[in-house]
């Protein structure tokens, strides 16, 4: 299927769905890559204009593509550095940066017969849906603070700008995203960090694999 030519391996097995060379074809990355560098920026909502897809909600600086219903919200290293703070509290996920269920390791099958089991797995669903409410809360959160920030920098802000000037501005880093990601928990989950300490510990959210 067309949507799932961009997987890496370990995205392919969060999705439920098995990984193929062609997902990785280097012409199709390519291709992106060049659409990317050509797309705008618009300020101060960092929407993207020539670029079916948005910047990562977490750090707002790595384009995402539109590949509904498989789309991340966040980018890999938000992702990594997620599933990091997730492995500290025995989880897999903590936010919810996928945007079908199944990529937050939340599955409901109809064939579920009614009943306990059934009904955890709603009320997972029902909290992934807040979970992506405050996701976009976080979002705008963010993004106003880039551009505060980048209203400091420069004189006067333009009404665009082109996607490889905005990473040149504030680069795309484990270390950027480990950050982004404990404001947000500050923010949101502040009672995470009593459970979990090391949560509120930067280099320890920047730590792990790719
Ligand atoms: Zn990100």
């Amino acid at each position: 299927m067309e949507t799932h030519e961009y997987l890496t391996p370990e995205e392919a097995r969060a999705q439920g769905v098995r990984w193929r060379p062609r997902h990785a074809a280097p012409t199709v990355r390519s291709k992106e890559r060049e659409q990317i560098r050509t797309s705008q920026v618009v300020l101060p909502e960092l929407t993207i204009v020539g670029w079916s897809g948005w910047l990562c909600k977490v750090c707002r600086r790595v384009p995402l593509r539109n590949s509904a219903p498989w789309s991340w919200f966040g980018c890999g290293s938000c992702r990594a550095v997620d599933a990091r703070a997730a492995a500290a509290l025995g989880g897999k996920r903590l936010l919810p940066l996928g945007q079908h269920s199944i990529m937050n390791g939340v599955g409901i099958r109809l064939s579920t017969p009614d009943g306990p089991g059934r009904s955890a797995k709603f009320e997972q669903l029902v909290s992934i849906g807040q979970g992506w409410q405050e996701l976009d809360q976080w979002r705008d959160a963010e993004t106003a603070r880039l551009v505060a920030e980048l209203r400091d920098r420069i004189a006067e802000l333009p009404e665009s700008v082109p996607v490889p000037q905005w990473q040149e501005w504030f680069p795309a880093s484990r270390q950027a995203s480990a950050d982004a990601y404990l404001r947000l928990l500050q923010a949101q989950q502040p009672w995470l960090l009593d459970i979990e300490p090391r949560l509120g510990d930067v280099t320890f959210l920047a730590k792990g694999e790719s």
